[in-house]
């Protein structure tokens, strides 16, 4: 099964252009989305779960073009979106069950075995009986994706799921994802970068609607190899480097800021070269480092 995105645009009536000539090609295993608040995640995220219509181009899961036979692909879809809401009187059970029966699962045996399969499968089945509202974020999500599981999925789409998890149950929701299948498409949208280095052999970077990059991690930072320099500078040093150098990013460390710079050579004495994560490939994607040159006129 393949998931190929073609030319695939939306402008929004307020004139935001959200997905702007999208095109990708998605093979089972985890792949990652990766972008900015605003690039245009949750609109290609929905588009594809057959919530939102696009303006032009085309989305085909296999043969089942995506953008029309609506039916089809919510048969094959599993979907967790980025405002999960839940009912809080109802237990994790309860909901479960009353989604699995939405799904189509009419024979009761039948869903009772789905509902408990998923309960373990999650690390829910402790807190069948309790009530939804009473779950921390981390349960919350977990309890998304038993949901979104139901009916064994071809295609999952999972919208930001780990912003706002602690580490210990970041942890975990990765380990659920990376137990899916390999047989699955799964498409994980996020603007936390360890999120794709942790569990994505292959992502892509959006940004303004547009696609920056797509590949394999590793070979996108094998690729950035000699071009990233560190330095520490003073605070009130920085925003003369950040006016005068391709500053991809400053973090603190210990109290002080570590710049880090983009450039084919040494980029200015007191400067050295570091070996290049994840990212600095997202944060020089999505400042425009490594877009391809333009071609000659
Ligand atoms: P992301 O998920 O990457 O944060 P979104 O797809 O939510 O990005 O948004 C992309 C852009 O489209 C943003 O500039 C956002 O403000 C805009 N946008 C999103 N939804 C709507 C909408 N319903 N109407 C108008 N603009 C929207």
């Amino acid at each position: 099964m393949q998931l190929v995105i073609r030319d695939l645009s939306k402008r929004y009536a307020g004139g935001v252009q959200a997905l702007d000539r999208v095109s990708l090609t998605i093979a089972p295993g985890m792949f990652g989305l990766l972008g900015p608040n605003g690039a245009g995640k949750s609109t290609l995220m929905r588009t594809l779960a057959t919530l939102q219509e696009a303006d032009s181009g085309s989305a085909m899961l296999d043969d089942i073009d995506v953008l029309r036979d609506k039916d089809r692909v919510r048969l094959l879809l599993g979907y967790l979106p980025q405002e999960f809401g839940v009912y809080p009187k109802v237990s994790a059970q309860e909901m479960l069950d009353h989604f699995a029966r939405l799904k189509g699962v009419t024979d009761a045996r039948a869903r009772k075995a789905t509902v408990e399969a998923l309960l373990e499968r999650t690390n829910l089945a402790a807190v069948r009986k309790q009530k939804l509202g009473g779950f921390s974020g981390g349960m919350r999500q977990r309890f998304g994706i038993a949901q979104a599981l139901i009916g064994n999925p071809k295609l999952i789409i999972v919208d930001e799921p780990t912003a706002g998890l602690d580490p210990e149950e970041r942890v975990r929701f990765h380990n659920l994802l990376a137990d899916i299948g390999h047989d699955v498409i799964v498409i994980l949208s996020t603007h936390i970068v360890d999120d794709v280095a942790d569990l994505c052999p292959r992502f892509a970077v959006i940004s303004k609607g547009r696609v920056l990059l797509a590949g394999e991690p590793r070979s996108a930072v094998e690729k950035l190899a000699g071009r990233i320099w560190r330095r520490v500078v003073d605070r009130d040093a920085l925003a003369g480097v950040q006016a005068s150098l391709p500053v991809i990013s400053t973090r603190l460390q210990s109290g002080r800021t570590v710049v880090r710079v983009y450039s084919e050579a040494l980029p200015a004495p007191g400067f050295e070269a570091v070996e290049p994560e994840l990212e600095d490939v997202y944060f020089s994607a999505v400042a425009g480092h490594l877009e391809p040159a333009p071609a000659p006129a």
